[in-house]
């Protein structure tokens, strides 16, 4: 990975910032979708009935302008590695190597192997580490948000707010969700964690855990993506949400606005943004959406159309918290392209950027403490203060921190320790909870050969064991902690 910053020619500044226009790459460039109409590629179902969820798919679109060996890397992936199914809809797939014109058979396959969206949304085998492909402490729900759910699927970690998983699927799957556990299908590796509540009987108990818990007042309506959830549903449990009085803010997590922009722009879902909208207006909340955007590249006119329908319904704000991703955007060039797209381009607020959990099989996704600090520093200064990103490491057990927030580090080892301010729901009775350092930790492959010999001398070279905890295990227990903690 590269952190270093060149000196842009024309400006002298080592950011050379330059205002974009927004282009929507034609996807008339693949043979599956030469006949789409503009229509068609704007109609949300058409979107959705043409998502691709497998190799055969994805050949049936390129056919032989990507090499015979790819497919088989992506194969392989599927069989032996990946963590989520694969779906994407087009209108993702379409910012893979967009300015790549297709020249007969092979010729998007060097640039599709390179491209960063298709990095982090279609790995395939010979991207992942074979040396480390999983941190030994690497673990399907590496933040241990089961262990915090108050009621199924509402996890209670900070003092004063709640992340709300109303449902467990997306429009698309993104190779590195930190909630692999129980997003997505099952893959060949994952089986993942199911609700056992009915969706009803689960959302009814959340709503009754904030009625009586006035500390709360802040509500992240998540899953999952809740742009899978059938609007009437999403509205009617908004409405039940602005009715409790301790709850004064609540952000939509949707990725959809940057994959299936589509969805936010039908019709039906303007509308009914707009009335919640100001049923939050009128009762002093604030309803803001919260997208998941990586790359510059994903950020085309369609969705900066459906970011400022949002803005124009009444949501106070878009925001977008990106995940810091090798060789995707783990570069300020690449960070602050996308920083000033999603602000000029598409009124969305840059706010986090995420180091990439410790799950299983992300070690080349992810990047050192270290790094991250650097990266921090290197776009300070660039955007305005408000629309400046944080880069946080999710610590386990702690929760967002600032990368320069850390109580102590061993670089060697890549051992970070972290301390924080607030108890989590399961630390009530914990004396230790406040003082206590929790850790986190570097990618293997990132540490200087000392470090590593250290860690092949304490776990072997294969740091496998996380990946093949049982489903069933990780499950019943997370069930028997939420049960107790619902009594
Ligand atoms: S959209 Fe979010 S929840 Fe869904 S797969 Fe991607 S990272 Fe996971």
């Amino acid at each position: 990975m590269s952190i270093e910053t060149s000196i842009g020619l024309v400006s002298g500044q080592p950011y050379p910032y330059e205002r974009t226009t927004l282009v929507e790459p034609d996807w008339r460039r693949f043979p599956g979708w030469r006949d789409v109409t503009d229509a068609d590629w704007r109609s949300v179902q058409w979107q959705r009935s043409h998502c691709v969820k497998n190799v055969k798919q994805l050949r049936e679109l390129l056919g032989d302008l990507v090499d015979d060996t790819f497919y088989a890397d992506l194969e392989r992936d599927q069989a032996e590695r990946a963590t989520m199914s694969m779906l994407m809809p087009p209108q993702m797939l379409n910012t893979i190597a967009p300015h790549v014109e297709p020249a007969g058979a092979g010729s998007l396959t060097e640039a599709w192997y390179a491209d960063p969206v298709r990095h982090y949304m279609l790995p395939v085998f010979s991207d992942r580490r074979t040396d480390w492909a999983s941190h030994p402490h690497s673990a399907r729900d590496s933040l241990h948000e089961h262990d915090m759910w108050a009621t199924e699927g509402l996890t209670h970690r900070y003092p004063t707010k709640v992340l709300a998983e109303l449902l467990p699927t997306c429009p698309q799957y993104c190779g590195h969700c930190t909630r692999m556990d129980l997003v997505g299908t099952s893959t060949a590796v994952i089986d993942k964690l199911k609700f056992v509540g009915k969706p009803n009987d689960r959302i009814g108990d959340m709503l009754d855990y904030l009625r009586r818990t006035p500390g709360v007042r802040d509500v992240v309506v998540s899953g999952g993506d809740v742009a899978n959830m059938p609007w009437p549903r999403l509205e009617a449990f908004l409405d039940d949400l602005l009715e409790i009085e301790n709850v004064r803010d609540i952000r939509l997590a949707t990725k959809a606005l940057i994959g299936l922009p589509q969805h936010w722009l039908d019709d039906k879902v303007r509308e009914g943004v707009g009335r919640v909208a100001t049923k939050a207006r009128a009762r002093g909340v604030s309803l803001a959406m919260h997208t998941h955007a990586n790359h510059a590249n994903s950020i085309t006119p369609i969705v900066a159309e459906a970011s400022r329908a949002m803005l124009e319904a009444g949501l106070r704000d878009v925001r977008n918290q990106g995940v810091l991703l090798d060789g995707v955007n783990a570069d300020p060039h690449a960070l602050l392209d996308l920083c000033f797209r999603l602000l000029d381009g598409a009124g969305i607020t840059p706010y986090y950027f995420y180091m990439c959990d410790m799950i299983p099989f992300a070690e080349h996704w992810r990047v050192s403490v270290a790094d991250a600090q650097r990266l921090q520093t290197a776009i300070m200064g660039y955007l305005p203060g408000f629309a400046t990103p944080r880069i946080v490491c999710d610590v386990p057990f702690v929760g967002k921190r600032w990368v320069h927030q850390l109580a102590s580090y061993d670089e060697e080892r890549g051992i970070s320790g972290w301390t924080k301010n607030y108890r989590t729901s399961i630390e009530a009775a914990d004396p230790e909870a406040l003082v206590r350092e929790y850790h986190y930790y570097d990618p293997i492959h990132s540490l200087p050969e000392s470090g590593q010999a250290w860690w092949r001398e304490q776990f072997g070279e294969a740091g496998l064991a996380a990946a093949s905890l049982s489903a069933a295990q990780v499950a019943e227990a997370s069930r028997r902690t939420a049960a107790l903690q619902a009594y």
